[in-house]
C-alpha cells in the first residue's frame, strides 16, 4: 500500500502516514542508523538505549556462550575457553547496566534540548545512587547469573522469535521451532532436575526466560508453557517414579510438548463441575468427555486431562490422567481463535471412548488440593510474566515513538501530559516485576503461598492491561493499525486476566484469605 488516492481508501495518505509507513518499509528492509535509517526503525531493532556496538559485542559472546547451568557440565578445556567468553559478557552485561537495562529510565535523549537535559541531570549528578540513566530499579535484585541468563534469553529472542511475531498472530501458526531454539540455548526444562536431565534451576530464573521470550514474542512465550508449565510441573511433583523417567528427560531436551486440559463447556472458573469422565475398566482409563480452550494443544505431544474418577460432588471426585497423542478415541479439536495468542495452538480436546493405560493416573480422585498448589507455583511463573515482558515491550516502543513523533513542531516526548503517561507505565512495570520477582523469589525459599500467587496475577494482568492501553493510545492511529505492534500487544494481555484463574476468582481468594485471618498487608 502506498500515498495514492485509492477508491475506498478516503483519498491521498496524509504525510505523516506516508513518513511513518516509510520507516516502517525501511525497518523491514534492515535499514538502521548506521545506514541513515530513521530513528525509530532502529529502536525498534535494538533494545533501547543500548549503543549498537555494546549490543553487537554482547550478542558475538552471547552465541559462543553455553547456558550458565550447561557449563559446569562441560570438558575442562572447553569449560576455560567460556569462562573468558562470560568474563568477557559480565563486563558488557556491567556496561549494559550503567545505560538502562529494562529501560525504565532512558539514557540522555537528543530529542531534548541540551539546557532542559542539564536541568533534570543536575539536582542527581551528585548522588552516586540516584544517577540519571540508571538501571531499571528490580535489575539490582538480579544475581550475576540471573543477569547473564536475561541477556542471553534477550540475544536469542531478540535475533529469532522478534521478527517473526507479527507473521505468527496473522498466520495463526505456533512456531514451535523457536521451542527448538530455546532448547539448543539450553532454555528449556529449566525447572527439571538435572538427574532428569535439565538444569533444576529456581522459579525466577524461569521467570526470567519467560519474560525476555514475552517481550519479544507472547505466542512464543505460551508455548514455553508445554516445556516449563502446568505439566511437567505436575509430572515432577506428583508423578509416578516411571512417569518421571519417562517424560521428564524428553521434556527438558524440547522434544515433547505439554499441555493442559481443565476448562470445559461448564467447567470454566467452577471446576468442580468437570463433567468429562473416566471409568476403569481392567488395567485401563475409559476418558469420555470434551475440554475447552487448551493452549498449545495442536503442537503437544501430551496432555494432563483432569477427569471426573468418582460420582463425589464436587472437586472432591476430580482427578488428573495423562493422555498421550494418538491414543485411540482421543482427537484435538478445531483451532480456536480468541482476540490474541492466535499462534498458541489452542483447541479443543475430544475424548471418545478413549482407553488409556492405568498407569498414566497421575491423581486419583480426593486429592485435587495438591494439584492446585501445583498450580500455584505455575500461575506465577508463565501467566505474569508474559504479561510483564509484552508490556515491556509496549513501554519501550511507547518511548521511542514519543521521541520521534513531532507534532506542534516539537517530539511529543517533550509535553509534559506525554512525559507522565511514560512516567505511569514506568512506575507500574517497576511495581509488577518488584512484586512478581518476590512472589518467585518466596517460593523458591520455600516461602510460596496462594494468596502470593494470586496478588501477583492479578496486579500483573491489569498492569499490562494499562500499559500496553497507554502505549497504543501514545501511537495514535498508527498504534490501531496492524502495521504496528502496538494493536497485537494489547490484544495479546487481554486474555491473561482470563486465562488461569479470571481476576474476580483470584479476588475471591485474596478476600477469604483475609478473612479468614492468614492474610494481613
Ligand atoms: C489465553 C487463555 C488460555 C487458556 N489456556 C487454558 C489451558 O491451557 N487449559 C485449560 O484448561 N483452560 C485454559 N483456558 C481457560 C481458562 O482457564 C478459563 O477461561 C477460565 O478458568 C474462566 O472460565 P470461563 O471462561 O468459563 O469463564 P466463567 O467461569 O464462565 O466466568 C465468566 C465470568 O464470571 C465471573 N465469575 C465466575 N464465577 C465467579 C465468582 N464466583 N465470583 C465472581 N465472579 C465470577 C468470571 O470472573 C468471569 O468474568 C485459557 C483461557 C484463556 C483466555
Amino acid at each position: 500500500m502506498d500515498g495514492r488516492a485509492r477508491p475506498g481508501h478516503g483519498g491521498h495518505r496524509s504525510a505523516a502516514y506516508r513518513r511513518v509507513r516509510r520507516r516502517s518499509v525501511s525497518l523491514r528492509a534492515g535499514a538502521d542508523d548506521r545506514r541513515g535509517g530513521c530513528a525509530v526503525a532502529s529502536a525498534w531493532r535494538r533494545p533501547l538505549g543500548y549503543p549498537l556496538r555494546q549490543v553487537h559485542a554482547c550478542r558475538l559472546t552471547v552465541a559462543r556462550t553455553p547456558t550458565p547451568w550447561r557449563r559446569a557440565s562441560l570438558p575442562p578445556s572447553r569449560r576455560t575457553r567460556h569462562t573468558v567468553d562470560y568474563i568477557a559478557l559480565s563486563r558488557a552485561l556491567h556496561a549494559l547496566g550503567r545505560t538502562g537495562e529494562g529501560g525504565a529510565v532512558a539514557p540522555a535523549d537528543r530529542g531534548l534540548s541540551a539546557a532542559r537535559r542539564s536541568r533534570q541531570a543536575a539536582p542527581y549528578s551528585t548522588h552516586e545512587e540516584f544517577q540519571t540513566g540508571a538501571s531499571a530499579m528490580s535489575e539490582h535484585e538480579l544475581t550475576q547469573e540471573q543477569r547473564l541468563i536475561r541477556a542471553s534469553v534477550r540475544a536469542i529472542a531478540e535475533k529469532h522469535f522478534k521478527p517473526k511475531a507479527a507473521e505468527v498472530d496473522r498466520t495463526r501458526r505456533p512456531p514451535v521451532e523457536h521451542i527448538k531454539t530455546l532448547a539448543e540455548a539450553g532454555f528449556v526444562g529449566v525447572f527439571i532436575p538435572e538427574e532428569y536431565g535439565g538444569p533444576g534451576r529456581n522459579l525466577l530464573d524461569l521467570v526470567i526466560v519467560v519474560e525476555e521470550v514475552a517481550r519479544c514474542c507472547a505466542n512464543t512465550a505460551i508455548l514455553v508453557g508445554c516445556t516449563d508449565g502446568a505439566t511437567p510441573r505436575a509430572i515432577l511433583h506428583l508423578g509416578s517414579a516411571e512417569q518421571k523417567k519417562k517424560y521428564l528427560p524428553r521434556i527438558a531436551k524440547g522434544e515433547l510438548l505439554c499441555a493442559w486440559g481443565m476448562s470445559e463447556a461448564n467447567a470454566g472458573s467452577d471446576i468442580g463441575n468437570i463433567q468429562c469422565k473416566a471409568v476403569k475398566d481392567g488395567d485401563h482409563y475409559v476418558i469420555n468427555g470434551a475440554k475447552l480452550w487448551c493452549s498449545g494443544a495442536q503442537v503437544s505431544d501430551m496432555f494432563l486431562v483432569l477427569v471426573r474418577l468418582d460420582p463425589a460432588p464436587g472437586l472432591r471426585g476430580v482427578g488428573a490422567i495423562l493422555v498421550e497423542r494418538g491414543t485411540p478415541g482421543f482427537s484435538v479439536g478445531k483451532h480456536l481463535d480468541l482476540i490474541g495468542f492466535r499462534g498458541t495452538g489452542m483447541a479443543e480436546l475430544v475424548f471418545e471412548d478413549c482407553r488409556v493405560p492405568a498407569q498414566n493416573l497421575m491423581l486419583p480422585a480426593g486429592q485435587m488440593g495438591k494439584l492446585l498448589q501445583v498450580f500455584n507455583s505455575d500461575r506465577i511463573a508463565t501467566n505474569p510474566p508474559i504479561c510483564l515482558g509484552v508490556a515491556q515491550a509496549a513501554f519501550e516502543a511507547a518511548v521511542a515513538y514519543s521521541k520521534q513523533r513531532v507534532q506542534f513542531r516539537k517530539p511529543i516526548a517533550e509535553q509534559q501530559g506525554v512525559q507522565w503517561k511514560l512516567a505511569d507505565m514506568a512506575i507500574d512495570l517497576e511495581a509488577a516485576r518488584a512484586l512478581l520477582y518476590r512472589a518467585a523469589a518466596r517460593v523458591d525459599a520455600g516461602k510460596g503461598s496462594a494468596v502470593d500467587a494470586s496478588i501477583t496475577k492479578v496486579y500483573v494482568n491489569e498492569m499490562s492491561r494499562r500499559v500496553t492501553d497507554t502505549a497504543m493510545q501514545l501511537h495514535g492511529a498508527f498504534g490501531l493499525s496492524e502495521e504496528f505492534p502496538m494493536e497485537r500487544m494489547f490484544r495479546d494481555v487481554r486474555g491473561m486476566s482470563v486465562g488461569y484463574g479470571t481476576t474476580e476468582i483470584h479476588r475471591n481468594l485474596i478476600g477469604r484469605e483475609i478473612l479468614d485471618g492468614r492474610y494481613s498487608a
